[in-house]
């Protein structure tokens, strides 16, 4: 059985560059853009001269190219990864892109992911069955057997039968000699899209990377979909027709930047969206409308509009801290997250406020800032939450702890709400999340979107992926 508390849980984000002369460079560019999905890993893989050249490391991509672009890291075609491992050992091995064990004298394959397989262990049961051994802890590295398990003689038809066989959430990119494939799965949890530059064609799990580098968006992946891109140019096609359009919701509530698009939806106006949604289900008065930085900013700014009550800068991040959600006992999360923020005592003192977040999930933060709001005066504390409660898990490679760390499992609004000390609690409702995403798939379930963290109904049936629910 998978255990969702001590098994890796890839977030993570890819980037890729076909015909760039400087690929490795461009590639480390986009991975700084894109070390938001994960803190744990960096990597790039350069295809040159027959060879694949390879530097990874664990930590942020500033420190595993602290150097810059080692001088060996040749190639105009170029992956990178940065992982983002919840739990787990933060060891070398597990870093992407991961290089292929070369089989029958062919030539090896990089390859690297983003997501996470739900039949991970049904499937390594049966690999190992047959004698393989995996090289690393990562679901990720399926791939790369299913692959060596194909009958075909050409590599991209066992790519296809390979991803025909894997289940659940994946954005894979795979660097064969000069040939550059890029994957989504069937449901399209993860993002991932194409802009050209030039001549050259660049791959990224956010449009946000595109921007940066000058390059202009031409595609973003549907679900089931394989792209290959070679000296010929770019081929799209689908490797399976069975898909049911799911992209994760977590994407829009907290985790792609707000400058991203996904789906033809920009993050940031999302997010505004869904503080406008939420002030609609409020009726509170108030002095002042205050966002949790970074991610509620957005929404704050929602509610702020909609309702015509001022918004204030009132809590400062302190942005040198590392990540307090991922600590492995409480006392750590609540020490780290006291030292992450602090307020603006002159902004809040003697006054009404409705701050805006958007998610609980153990309740940590929040309970933390009312807890700095009151002592610096506020005289009530309206907590709004945009996004519904978090209630069960996520197996499709979002973070979300087990459902018993989850507060809003545990316990009704009125219990979360005298628990983290707040004088109201109101959560966007599940209706709305829909309406703000907006996404224009009006024909399908939930627009399109995954929202099984809300409902507890996931897209995919988990009844033979030994997961301990
Ligand atoms: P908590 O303190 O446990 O209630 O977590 C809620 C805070 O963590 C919010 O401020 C969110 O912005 C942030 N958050 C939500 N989901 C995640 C995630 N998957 N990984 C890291 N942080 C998250």
């Amino acid at each position: 059985m998978t255990d969702f508390k001590s098994s890796l849980n890839e977030e993570c984000g890819i980037f890729g560059v076909y015909n760039y002369t400087q690929a490795a460079e461009l590639t480390l560019h986009g991975l700084h853009q894109l070390q938001h999905r994960g803190h744990d890993g960096a990597g790039i893989v350069t295809y040159s001269k027959k060879n694949l050249l390879n530097h990874r490391g664990v930590g942020l991509v500033s420190t595993v190219f602290n150097k810059g672009i080692e001088e060996n890291l040749f190639g105009d075609i170029a992956i990178g990864h940065v992982r983002y491992a919840t739990a787990g050992k933060s060891e070398i091995k597990n870093v992407q892109p991961f290089i292929s064990q070369p089989k029958k004298q062919e030539a090896p394959f990089a390859y690297a992911h983003n997501g996470h397989i739900v039949n991970s262990d049904t499937l390594k049961t049966e690999l190992r069955n047959k004698g393989i051994e995996f090289q690393t802890d990562s679901d990720s590295e399926i791939l790369e057997h299913l692959i060596y398990e194909g009958k075909h003689e050409l590599f991209e038809d066992n790519l296809k039968s390979a991803l025909s066989r894997i289940k659940g959430a994946f954005v894979y990119v795979v660097l064969k000699e000069r040939q550059l494939f890029i994957a989504r799965d069937p449901n399209g949890f993860r993002p991932v899209s194409i802009a050209r530059l030039k001549d050259s064609y660049i791959v990224s799990s956010e449009t946000c990377t595109f921007d940066m580098i000058g390059a202009t968006f031409i595609h973003e992946l549907e679900p089931g979909e394989l792209v290959k891109i070679d000296d010929s140019g770019i081929k799209k096609e689908f490797y399976t027709k069975n898909t049911n359009l799911s992209i994760c919701s977590m994407e829009f509530i907290y985790f792609s930047r707000p400058e991203s698009t996904i789906g033809g939806v920009n993050i940031y106006n999302a997010r505004k969206r869904m503080g406008e949604y939420l002030s609609k289900q409020d009726s509170v008065n108030a002095d002042i409308v205050i966002g949790v930085p970074d991610s509620g900013i957005p929404a704050a700014i929602g509610f702020s509009k909609e309702s015509k009550i001022p918004f204030e800068q009132a809590i400062i991040k302190n942005k040198y801290v590392g990540r307090t959600f991922i600590q492995s006992s409480q006392e750590l999360r609540e020490s780290s997250v006291s030292s992450k923020f602090s307020v603006i005592k002159e902004v809040v003192r003697g006054k009404k406020i409705i701050i805006v977040d958007d998610s609980i999930v153990r309740g940590t933060t929040i309970k933390w800032l009312i807890y700095l709001l009151k002592h610096a005066g506020a005289k009530e504390v309206h907590v709004r939450i945009a996004s519904p409660p978090f209630k069960y898990p996520c197996f499709f490679g979002i973070d979300i702890p087990s459902t018993d760390e989850l507060i809003a499992s545990k316990m009704n609004i009125e219990e979360v709400c005298s628990v983290i000390g707040a004088d109201s609690l109101i959560y966007l409702n599940i209706e709305n999340l829909i309406k703000s995403i907006n996404l224009p798939k009006t024909t399908l379930t939930n627009n399109g979107l995954c929202i099984a963290y809300f409902t507890g109904n996931y897209p995919i049936d988990l009844c033979d992926c030994a997961i301990n629910l």
